[in-house]
């Protein structure tokens, strides 16, 4: 007998008759032996339509604590809907909302923080037979305020629970069958991953984040709960995100990723003396804004170039405060660029390969795809090209690491 804890996104319960197949597939669950805690989020459309209105009466900025006991109650229909069809099927269901099940957040409204779990209370009802329902996205914090853990949070609550209670698995259903080793929309050979490791989902993050909140991830990995990501509308395998020792293939290459939301600012001529990387970066964080790459080169007249990444979002900031700092670093010139794109290939494998970056160099060659910058990690490597070549980039890199069998697992 397993304690599995499975989740459904809103797609999964958009309607009566999504909801009826929901309690169907639990109840199946059940009836193979195991335990089930069951995690769901609002009706598709549900937490947005409550968003807008909010924003109608609340103004751009609604009031944070009204805001989180407004978007809860899309998780509160959800559980009560499910628990009356589970109960429909002959079994035993019992509802919880986050103060009910104790789900202790900090007071940060609209992004609390899980601190802990009643898991006492859950452990009972599942010993007594019955079917914990409970409500992703919600918490209540030390005074007993409703609070909500942020968009997509449910995830992060199944999560959670999952750890609190020991259970063996995760399932997270979405519409979606697993995480690809390439946005599908993009490449049209990309295709489902069978085992991806924690790191390599979290250095994934575009790919990932689409379907798994990269905070429950993190919390799984701490924890070591294995997830298994699947689709509601088959009975396939999906893809489980697991510990590095748990990934049966080690793939040198096991995703291609892009992100274009970032923009490159490049700081010209500084004086290469210390303390001066510290001028710039600085005054960036004070104003809040994360600066992702970092390149310094010295040019042959003793000063340094200094170019780094920002969100395209605070890209204008950014260069206000770059500029605001050339007197000081005796910087020659400021210039932007927002028309990039980040393009990476992740792999565990690739710890054990020598030349893989030599080779992802070669492939953009080959396509006359110019590199401006370069970061790597121990599994994965990073390059910022011209935005306009983002599919191109994408696509090749896909087909020589992965299509043409260049992904072969590594020996171990
Ligand atoms: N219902 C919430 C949202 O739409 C939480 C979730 O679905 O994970 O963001
Ligand atoms: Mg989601």
């Amino acid at each position: 007998m397993a304690l599995i804890v499975q989740k459904y996104g809103g797609t999964s319960v958009a309607d009566a008759e999504c909801i009826r197949k929901v309690a169907r597939r639990v109840v199946d669950t059940h009836e193979a032996g195991n335990q089930v805690v069951v995690c769901v989020s609002a009706m598709a459309g549900e937490t947005n339509a409550l968003v807008d209105l909010a924003r109608e009466l609340g103004g751009a900025r609604p009031p944070a604590r009204e805001y989180d006991v407004l978007v809860s109650t899309g998780e509160q229909k959800t559980i009560a809907l499910l628990a009356m069809a589970i109960q429909g099927l002959g079994h035993k269901a019992r509802s919880f909302t986050g103060a009910q099940m104790a789900m202790r957040t900090d007071g940060s409204h609209t992004r609390a923080r899980i601190e802990s779990i009643d898991s006492e209370r859950l452990l009972r009802v599942l010993a007594d037979g019955a079917i914990a329902v409970i409500a992703g996205f919600q918490g209540v914090d030390a005074d007993g305020n409703i609070t909500t853990l942020g968009r997509g949070g449910s995830d992060t609550s199944a999560v959670a629970v999952a750890c609190a209670l020991g259970a063996d698995r995760c399932e997270i259903y979405t519409d979606v069958d697993g995480v690809h080793t390439a946005d599908p929309n993009l490449v049209d050979g990309a295709r489902k991953l069978d085992h991806v490791s924690y790191n390599e989902m979290l250095e994934m993050a575009s790919l990932g984040a689409k379907v798994l909140q990269i905070r429950a991830v993190k919390i799984a990995m701490r924890y070591g709960l294995p997830i298994h990501v699947r689709s509601t509308f088959g009975s396939d395998e999906g893809t489980w995100v697991v510990r590095e020792e748990d990934v049966m293939e080690r793939l040198v290459v096991s995703g291609v990723t892009y992100n274009r939301d970032e923009a490159k600012i490049r700081v010209k001529g500084v004086k290469d003396e210390p303390g001066v990387a510290g001028q710039i970066f600085t005054p960036l964080a004070a104003s809040g804004i994360v600066v992702d790459m970092i390149v310094q080169n010295l040019s042959s007249d003793g000063t340094t170039d200094v170019t780094f990444t920002v969100p395209r979002g605070d890209y204008a900031r950014a260069l206000e405060i770059a500029e605001k700092e050339v007197p000081r670093t005796g910087a020659t010139t400021v210039e932007g660029d927002e028309h990039i794109a980040k393009v990476s290939i992740v792999g565990l494998g690739m710890q054990d390969h020598a030349g893989v970056a030599t080779r992802m160099f070669g492939v953009l060659a080959s396509e006359s795809i110019n590199i401006q910058m370069i970061t790597t990690s121990e599994i994965k490597i990073s390059v910022v090209i011209e935005e306009k070549y983002t599919e191109l980039a994408v696509r090749a890199l896909h087909a020589a690491f992965i299509e043409d069998g260049a992904a072969e697992p590594t020996a171990e």
